[in-house]
């Protein structure tokens, strides 16, 4: 590989131990270009975000301690990762929660922070990571060049979710990384911020750094994409259900994205379409056991069609509405009149299944529940059960492989199905049961497709 960039979140970057494995796992990779991409520490950008409130509502102290509070930490990592260089980063750091300590201040003369000075605020914190991160690295003798977000991530000025210009910024990255990556320089430089064509400092909405770094891998035409977190990548179920899950090595962005929806909370899919769609292979990496090889998310499914079911995924605290017409006949505009009542309401229906007169549907907030069952009443006959799960089975090849369903069926005939259903994608079969019932499901199917005697090494570890 020539050219990589890597991610390393808030928990990879929390306190001194953790910055020195990242530079570990840093210098350890033998790539020659190497963009590292850094968070805020742990907890710090909702810190600087409470702060400002605080401020807002006329409590200054408070706000000024809660930085102080930061202050002490940044400093007290800095003092235990450098040596010569501390004095000089330590004053730097001073300097920026005078800033930081002003700004408050403001804040609170005016009684209001704008999505403006939210974005200023939050930015000291990927500032702060990478500031102390790049001199780590400089102190244990390595080229490595700071270079600050805000001079290529160019963004509109929709504050607080701002959108990146792609227009622009493939000519800011050559003019400020690529010269860095040529001196042979680690580059060290910030997800989630960024900057107006003016100037103006801009956040790209929490938990922006994935989405940064499949930016300037993409438009970089970089070789892999590493997203480093706390944990080993995407299992094959939840490995509290079952212990002996099995980390998936390689998956599509379709299977991502709906085991993402299913809440495997690695990462959003959707903040790495730039990657994907170029493409470029993006691996979820545990940057505190960094031997791990993690899950590496493709754009094209496997279909040497060795695997079929890549993972099995669930919802709880689920509600099960059925919902059957009471007109004599087959009225036309039954299913709009019901789906209707849900778009009212706002509430997101999750599965369906339906025939001509009937429909179930399933729904995790319950806020309008009454209501939306009130209006249903009007002309249909409604039932709602509460305690239900959904277990969706996931994978690509589901699509071209027969039997699949009949096998998931057959694991499980001694627990009651309440509703099927097979997405459009038809790469899961999802189906809903008793949330009593949720382990035992879980893990039947999984002894049924992943037992370790016939589990394919090349994709399962
Ligand atoms: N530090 C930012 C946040 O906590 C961005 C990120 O971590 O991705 O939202
Ligand atoms: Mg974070």
């Amino acid at each position: 590989m020539k050219r990589i960039v890597m991610k390393f979140g808030g928990t990879s970057v929390e306190d001194s131990a953790a910055m020195k494995r990242v530079a570990g796992i840093v210098l350890a990779q033998n790539c020659p270009e190497r963009i590292v991409v850094l968070s805020a520490a742990a907890g710090v950008t909702s810190q600087l975000l409470h702060a400002g409130e605080l401020a807002a509502q006329g409590q200054e102290t408070m706000a000024t301690a809660l930085l102080s509070s930061l202050r002490t930490r940044h400093k007290g990592i800095a003092e235990e990762l450098l040596t010569s260089s501390c004095p000089s980063i330590c004053a730097t750091i001073d300097s920026w929660f005078d800033e930081l300590d002003d700004l408050a201040h403001g804040i609170a003369i005016l009684g209001e922070a704008t999505p403006r000075s939210f974005d200023l605020l939050a930015s000291f914190g990927e500032r702060l990571s990478s500031l102390i991160f790049h001199a780590y690295l400089k102190s244990l003798g390595h080229a490595a060049e700071l270079v600050d977000a805000r001079l290529f991530m160019i963004t509109d000025a929709h504050y607080t979710h701002a959108v990146p210009d792609l227009g622009i910024i493939p000519a800011t990255l050559d003019q400020h990384v690529i010269p860095a990556l040529r001196r042979g320089a680690v580059v060290v430089t910030q997800g989630f911020i960024g900057a107006t064509p003016n100037g103006i400092t801009t956040t790209i909405g929490r938990g922006g750094s994935d989405h940064s770094a499949a930016l300037i891998g993409s438009l970089l035409e970089a070789d892999e994409i590493q997203i480093w977190t706390d944990v080993d990548g995407i299992l094959t179920a939840d490995p509290s259900i079952v212990p002996d899950a099995h980390r998936i090595k390689v998956m599509s962005f379709m299977e991502a994205s709906e085991l993402a929806y299913f809440g495997a909370r690695v990462l959003h899919p959707e903040t790495i379409l730039p990657a994907i769609s170029k493409n470029i292979p993006v691996r979820v990496l545990n940057s505190r056991r960094p031997s791990s090889h993690g899950t590496a998310i493709i754009a094209q499914a496997d279909t040497s069609g060795q695997c079929t079911v890549k993972s099995i995924a669930y919802k709880e605290d689920i509600t099960l509405i059925s919902i059957v017409s009471t007109r004599m006949f087959l009225a036309h505009g039954f299913l709009e009149n019901v789906f209707d009542v849900f778009h009212k309401y706002r509430t997101v229906v999750h599965t369906v299944a339906t025939s001509d007169i009937s429909v179930s549907a399933t729904i995790n907030d319950t806020g309008r529940l009454d209501e939306i069952i009130g209006e249903l009443r009007q002309f249909a006959t409604v039932t709602a059960a509460k305690a239900k799960a959904i277990v969706c089975v996931v994978g690509d090849n589901l699509r071209n492989s027969q039997g699949i369903a009949a096998r998931v069926l057959h694991a499980i005939t001694s627990v009651n199905i309440n509703m099927i259903s097979q997405g459009a994608s038809e790469i899961n079969i999802s189906f809903v049961v008793d949330e009593g019932h949720l382990d035992t499901v879980v893990r039947l199917l999984h002894e049924e497709f992943f037992n370790s005697r016939d589990i394919n090494r090349e994709i399962f570890d």
